[in-house]
């Protein structure tokens, strides 16, 4: 079952990340995500669904238009391929917690934690690419965040008959909303000017509500540090031929430090730990 799951899995993550794509560039231009229907930007041509098939088309069709050969941004390909690489990813994450003769409630448990986390990650890649395009993080990723992380709480406390689920999302929300206010507030008088925008603020609470207090801390961790470096190393290229580069805002380094929560966890906190010793 398992091999088959993941093909799925994969196929699945890079069909709706070929819909990501749609909202990505749609939502922020206040244009409706059903109509019209794909359309290439420059020619206006309809692009028909075997010119739609996510990943494949854009490789058959060499990342042109059919009709007038504009050249497709590969930014939509590359979506594509990580939308089917995250929900392949989730998918044998959760298969390998699984034992192999799980109870019904443990079943049910993991199958509705894969979805939960397949929703996650997809608004992860909108508000991602969003944030980077406009520097906003859009409502429904960050508060639908918040909301999804409470609920999947509760149904983990109804489920397990344990209170420990919905207080850990509980309190992780409000942990990371919280330290990451403190962060804005003190940031902004420090530097005289907006540290980081509510939306990021917004956003930790989200990873809170869904992965505990732990996962906040974690992930402030290392989207401090990778948004550092990675800042270093722009402002030092941009004093050479190589040009500008445009700034990168703090939500896609939450997204990333949340995956490397999601995925090594318990490596990265036992590495922390063992530095102690
Ligand atoms: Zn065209």
């Amino acid at each position: 079952m398992v091999p088959i799951l993941s093909v799925f899995s994969f196929g699945l993550g890079a069909c709706i990340a070929s819909f990501l794509n749609v909202v990505i560039w749609r939502v922020p231009r206040g244009e409706s995500i059903v109509s019209p229907p794909s359309h290439c930007p420059k020619c206006n041509a309809p692009i028909r669904w075997w010119q739609n098939v996510p990943i494949v088309s854009w490789l058959a069709l060499r990342g042109k238009c059919a009709s007038c050969r504009a050249p497709i941004s590969p930014r939509y390909v590359l979506v594509e391929a990580l939308g089917g690489c995250l929900f392949l990813a989730v998918f044998r994450m959760v298969a390998a917690a699984t034992p192999p003769s799980p109870d019904v409630s443990l079943l049910l448990a993991h199958t509705v934690s894969v979805f939960v986390l397949w929703i996650w990650v997809s608004l992860m890649i909108v508000g991602s690419f969003i944030d980077y395009d406009y520097k906003l993080l859009p409502d429904f990723v960050t508060v639908g965040g918040m909301v999804l992380g409470v609920v999947y709480g509760a149904f983990q406390s109804a489920i397990f008959h344990s209170m420990f689920y919905v207080l850990n999302s509980v309190a992780g929300l409000a942990f990371g909303f919280g330290l990451l206010w403190l962060v804005r507030f003190f940031g902004s008088k420090a530097f005289r000017r907006e540290a980081m925008g509510m939306g990021d603020v917004f956003l930790m609470g989200a990873v809170g509500a869904l992965f505990g207090p732990v996962a906040v801390l974690v992930t402030l961790i290392l989207s401090s540090v990778v948004g550092s470096v990675v800042g270093v190393a722009m402002i030092l290229l941009s004093k050479t031929r190589l040009g500008n580069f445009a700034e990168i805002p703090y939500g896609p380094y939450i997204c990333l430090g949340c995956l490397a929560w999601m995925f090594y966890g318990p490596e990265l906190v036992g590495m922390y730990i063992g530095m102690f010793k």
